[in-house]
């Protein structure tokens, strides 16, 4: 099994660190140009700066590649700024850069900025695993809108904060700057279960 975590920029030791904590027999790999998504099983769009990302994508001609990648039903996880380039929408800003795989609208920097980061234990609800887990949040975005297709796994203040379509998980928090490993735990989970289906 391959997981592949994108890397032009933002926290991407970190989400390789979360996986290797997890199992260090999985082939973790960073992704920096393109002809390497489709050798993954998985792949995470890290937190960082959308904007920034989605050019690097372009330039590099991997957003087709990921497009295609989630389309086909492979698992991939955003994470804050990953999460805004997985959604379809982007509240009062014209982007060519969104991937577009989860029904959401967001607002970007809704939380407050740097300064007013924060973190905080909220719920999950996710099929049979319902716990509270620690979220990090830095300059994140706000969902405004879900579609009728999208599950919400978990709310902070009436907002979702972690939000699933089939393949494509999208969290507007940080779980590779915590030690909590749920979410990275889910991914796997997610990845393995969809090769074994390919079986
Ligand atoms: N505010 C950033 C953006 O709009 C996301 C912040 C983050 O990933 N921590 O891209």
């Amino acid at each position: 099994m391959r997981i592949g975590v994108i890397d032009i920029q933002g926290d991407v030791d970190e989400h390789l660190n979360m996986f290797k904590l997890l199992d260090d027999h999985i082939d973790i790999v960073r992704i920096k140009d393109a002809g390497m998504v489709s050798y993954c099983d998985g792949i995470v769009i890290p937190g960082g700066e959308s904007t920034t990302i989605g050019k690097g994508l372009k330039k590099k001609g991997m957003f087709d590649e990921i497009k295609d990648f989630g389309m086909s039903g492979k698992p991939i996880m955003g994470t804050c700024a990953g999460l805004i380039l997985l959604s379809k929408e982007v509240y009062r800003e014209e982007r060519d850069d969104l991937i577009g795989l989860l029904d959401i609208c967001v607002e970007r920097n809704s939380y407050g900025r740097q300064k007013e980061s924060f973190e905080t234990e909220v719920c999950l609800n996710y099929n049979d695993c319902k716990k509270m887990f620690n979220a990090v949040f830095i300059r994140a975005p706000v969902i405004k809108k879900v579609g009728n297709n999208v599950t919400v796994l978990a709310k902070y203040n009436n907002n979702p904060i972690a939000v699933m379509e089939k393949n494509v998980i999208g969290l507007c928090f940080h779980p590779e700057l915590s030690n909590d490993l749920t979410f990275h735990d889910i991914f796997l989970k997610l990845v393995r279960s969809n090769l074994k289906n390919k079986d």
